[in-house]
């Protein structure tokens, strides 16, 4: 790096800290600023253009163009050079700015005699603030040293920003944290919460951006490092469980901690000028601001390694740790760009609400934030970078929107939808010990799904007549190594404790496709949802098999066993997990182990073909549950997990309850017991439907039991199913409307 840049950049760093400590206004501020920066590069302009709002950036302050143009002149994101920095993040570097594509002529500033253009973003952690420009009437490029040289002067004023420096009379230098922001993501688990923003990974707060001495903060840096580098090497220790992939990646992981290219620019940041932390913040500027532009998966996932990386080098040099629990606020909303299920557990049901920036509808973290009935919104992109700890906020569940900060008429407008929605709950609650029976007199029951020991409770406060489904796999899923058969063993007597003699469907594991465990290879398959999942893995590889099978049958301990396989195809794999529970129970006869009192083995029908399976094989089940989910997307052929898709197909689809009412015409033929155990058994409309096709038994989510019983109780299946009859004879593709428009007249609210 040529000693200019280097002894210049230092000192301008130095200048710019010094007028942080000066008093004065945000705009004398950064008035001051353009006027040191122009000098210490030699150029005649230089200005700053910060976001007025998320789509428009403001001319804020200038030395070089014509001063009536601060404030006035405006540009819109992607809009001429200035407009392209903000949008892709990168410097602009040209020689003969207005004959470039995209140039954009503002003729009150009076810029075009200026010809050499380079402008750089102020961004922060991926945020960007704004852009800073220099301008030159020689027609020339900057070298390389002098845009690295910008970058790093932007680095320190996106630092003075998020310091509050530029706060001022003017609306575009107010901190960005104190504005409203709405984020429209996708909905993990419905529900409207109220609350205060509580950050999983505090924002690290750089006070002095500027090194004073850098060979005192290039020593600081290499000893962070050094300690980080001793923490991934325990890290690596303590989770090698033998899998040869996972230790791959992690891997990786060390690798990158130990890149020397990572250190170097780090070191030569605070050669600049820059203090160790703002180093290693610019540095994971830039992977942010690549991880955007990245589609590969695994390169993704190697820039997230760095990026946390990044964090734990923050936090050991500026001693910033994760905030102690205790001092959580009462109404918790838990903000993060992805978390774990087993962490997630450990808020428990303490928090009001979740807001991912990642994650999936079928994540580990939206499982359980569905098992613990906490609203959940997912993909709320960049709300890591605006929420701030303590923020107000409010979380709609159900459309998938976040209000940050929100202004007093949204906020009341939002509590007026809690308020109603808290209403209809008691109205439900006064439900609770009456039956779902419907106005022609059938009766359904109601049972609940469930997966998790912090579910139970809700068996006597939602009234379920029992557990529909106890999705097993969240026990594998929150945990970071294989259970043993004694620790289910003991879990599923719990579970059987709690369910106090109420029926409790075990379904075995189903992993693979979204449910991937943490401890297990996962293969490389190109459809996972259609791949090497569920009961194709059970058979393929009994050993975990039979493990589940022996520990339900211990933890039943002479009370009725009820256990489901799932994602079954053909009457084949049906019959090999049945042969193989049976196997199980004998073995356990022979040990001399108390046997459950009866042993009910039913069978998930999750795929179009089981539908079509002979005679015997229904015969042959104690029960069958539809597992709509599944169903659904195989009979659609629309992924349940890819948003683009997942709605765009219906359950009161004529065609789809066809299939329904031709699978209960199946299990009455040989009197098999038949259920309904997929979200839409929690859809009030969808419900209806269903029970007016035939079925006698849903499962569902606790918190729908009341709006489904409420719905029931208002209708008369025989007329529903009279709609459904009639939509279809008049060639409609849906009975959706017709259903709807019965079911508001009989149900309103
Ligand atoms: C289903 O597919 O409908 C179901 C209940 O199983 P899961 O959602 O766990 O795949
Ligand atoms: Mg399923």
């Amino acid at each position: 790096m040529p000693d200019r840049s280097e002894s210049e950049s230092r000192k301008l760093l130095r200048r710019l800290r010094d007028t942080l400590a000066e008093p004065g206004q945000g705009q004398e501020r950064l008035d001051r600023i353009v006027g040191l920066i122009a000098d210490s590069m030699g150029t005649e302009v230089c200005s700053v253009y910060l976001f007025r709002d998320p789509g428009t950036l403001e001319l804020c302050a200038t030395r070089g163009l014509r001063a009536e143009a601060v404030h006035r002149t405006r540009l819109r994101l992607g809009e001429g050079l200035v407009g392209r920095v903000a949008r892709t993040r990168r410097p602009v570097n040209v020689a003969n700015a207005p004959a470039e594509r995209g140039f954009r002529y503002l003729p009150e500033t009076g810029e075009e005699i200026y010809s050499s253009f380079l402008g750089v973003p102020i961004q922060r952690l991926g945020e960007c603030r704004g852009v800073l420009v220099v301008q030159s009437k020689a027609a020339r490029g900057f070298s390389e040293d002098e845009v690295y040289g910008v970058e790093v002067v932007a680095m320190v004023l996106a630092e003075m920003a998020e310091l509050g420096a530029f706060a001022g009379e003017s609306e575009a230098l107010r901190r960005p944290h104190q504005n409203p922001v709405t984020f429209r993501g996708a909905t993990g688990q419905e529900g409207a919460a109220e609350g205060r923003v509580w950050l999983h990974e505090p924002r690290v707060v750089v006070t002095n951006p500027v090194a004073d001495d850098p060979l005192a903060e290039v020593e600081r840096l290499r000893a962070a490092v050094a300690r980080l580098r001793d923490a991934v090497d325990d890290l690596l220790v303590a989770a090698d469980t033998g899998d040869k992939e996972q230790a791959a990646v992690l891997e990786a992981y060390r690798m990158f901690a130990r890149s020397r290219g990572w250190s170097r620019r780090m070191e030569e940041n605070i050669t600049l000028g820059l203090s160790a932390e703002a180093a290693v913040e610019k540095e994971q500027s830039e992977a942010r601001a690549r991880l955007e532009h990245v589609p590969d998966p695994y390169l993704r996932d190697r820039l997230h390694d760095l990026d946390d990386l990044s964090n734990r080098l923050l936090r050991i040099l500026t001693g910033q740790g994760r905030d102690a629990l205790d001092r959580m606020p009462g109404d918790p909303i838990l903000v993060a760009r992805n978390i774990g299920p087993a962490e997630l557990l450990d808020y428990g049901r303490r928090l009001r609400g979740v807001v991912l920036e990642e994650g999936a509808v079928g994540s580990h973290a939206a499982i359980v934030a569905r098992a613990l009935a906490i609203p959940l919104v997912i993909h709320a992109q960049r709300i890591t970078t605006e929420a701030m700890k303590g923020d107000a906020i409010l979380v709609d569940g159900d459309q998938g929107i976040v209000h940050l900060r929100p202004e007093e008429t949204v906020a009341a407008a939002f509590r007026d939808k809690m308020a109603m929605q808290a209403e209809a709950q008691e109205r439900y609650a006064s439900l609770r010990t009456l039956p779902a029976a419907a106005r022609c007199g059938t009766t359904v029951a109601l049972h609940m799904n469930a997966g998790l020991m912090a579910d139970l409770p809700s068996l006597e406060s939602s009234g379920a007549e029992g557990v529909g489904l106890f999705r097993t796999e969240l026990q594998f899923l929150i945990r970071a190594s294989m259970p043993k058969r004694a620790e289910l063993a003991a879990i599923y007597g719990r579970v059987m404790d709690a369910a106090h003699g109420r029926r409790v469907v075990f379904r075995t594991l189903d992993i693979g496709s979204d449910k991937v465990l943490p401890f297990m290879k996962r293969p490389d398959e190109p459809n996972p949802a259609m791949g090497w999942r569920a009961i194709r893995v059970g058979l393929d590889k009994p050993g975990v098999l039979r493990m589940q099978l022996q520990a339900l049958i211990r933890g039943a301990a002479g009370r009725p066993l009820a256990v489901m396989f799932p994602f079954v195809a053909i009457p084949g794999e049906f019959a090999a997990a049945r042969a193989a529970l049976l196997r199980e129970i004998d073995r356990e006869a022979g040990l001399g182990h108390v046997l459950p009192a009866t042993v009910a083995i039913g069978v998930m029908l999750e795929t179009p073909a089981l539908a079509f399976a002979p005679r015997d094989f229904f015969a042959g089940a104690d029960f069958v549950s539809i597992g709509g989910n599944d169903l659904k997307q195989f009979f659609f052929a629309a992924d349940r997990e890819n948003e683009r898709v997942r709605r765009r197909y219906d359950t009161l689809d004529v065609a789809f309850l066809a299939l329904v009412e031709h699978i209960v015409g199946r299990c009455a033929e040989t009197g098999t017991p038949l259920s309904f155990c997929g979200e839409d058994a929690g859809r009030p409309l969808e419900a209806v439907a269903l029970a007016a096709m035939g079925l006698r038994s849903l499962s569902m989510r606790p918190a729908s039991i009341g709006p489904v019983k409420h719905v029931i109780r208002a209708v008369d299946l025989g007329e529903v199913r009279a709609e459904v009859a009639a939509a279809r004879a008049a060639g409609a593709p849906s009975a959706r409307p017709a259903v709807t428009r019965l079911v508001a007249a009989l149900a309103p609210g």
